[in-house]
């Protein structure tokens, strides 16, 4: 993936022009505003969801485009760890898996972890079949992920890593699953936070 990026041109992953991976241009416009996040699980969220913000993670979560992993970080930083931390991203279902060949959000927590020099561990895996989040309402969301997660148990205060975080369904189901393996869990951070606009149409 890497290796690819660095032989073809590349052209900015939300306006298209031939260049870096993002245009100047379009990474002003993921300025860093960190925010506290309640979704019954509290957490930190970078950025807002934009439309530049969907393009950069769509680029990179649906078609590898791993050089962003460090502008992510980059607005990441903004946002303080516990001392300690273990970073654990979320998992994706079995079906994103094999089409993407990796984990978005652990790859993310990994690249952060380096950064930051604290831990990382992909500690958390789907237990059954689950649904598409995007589709779904927020009370589908729920039910979709309750008792998904399985987690190993760690020793240290996790963090859970995400790229977007939405209803929190995700999230509050891993706090559950990490409980569960005796792990205690501080928070979350993700890079973008968004809200379900209405229950018709579910957005990711
Ligand atoms: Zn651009």
């Amino acid at each position: 993936m890497q290796l690819l990026e660095t032989l073809l041109p590349s052209t900015c992953v939300a306006c298209r022009k031939v260049g870096r991976t993002i245009c100047d241009n379009c990474l002003s416009e993921l300025e860093a505003q960190p925010r506290s996040v309640d979704r019954g699980i509290k957490g930190w969220s970078a950025i807002d969801y934009s439309k530049t913000a969907t393009s950069a993670i769509n680029a990179f979560k649906e078609h590898g485009r791993t050089a962003l992993l460090g502008e992510f970080c980059k607005l990441l930083d903004t946002i303080s760890l516990p001392e300690n931390a273990i970073l654990v991203g979320l998992p994706s279902s079995a079906t994103a898996t094999r089409k993407r060949g990796f984990v978005p959000a652990e790859i993310l927590a990994d690249r952060l972890a380096r950064r930051r020099s604290v831990r990382s561990a992909h500690a958390l895996v789907f237990s059954r079949k689950i649904a598409d989040q995007a589709l779904l309402s927020r009370e589908q969301r729920e039910t979709n992920l309750a008792g998904s997660m399985l987690a190993k148990p760690l020793s240290g205060p996790v963090v859970l890593v995400d790229d977007v975080v939405t209803t929190g369904a995700s999230m509050r189901e891993a706090a559950r699953a990490m409980a569960v393996a005796g792990n205690q869990v501080t928070g979350f951070i993700t890079i973008a936070e968004t809200i379900l606009k209405t229950d018709a149409e579910p957005k990711k």
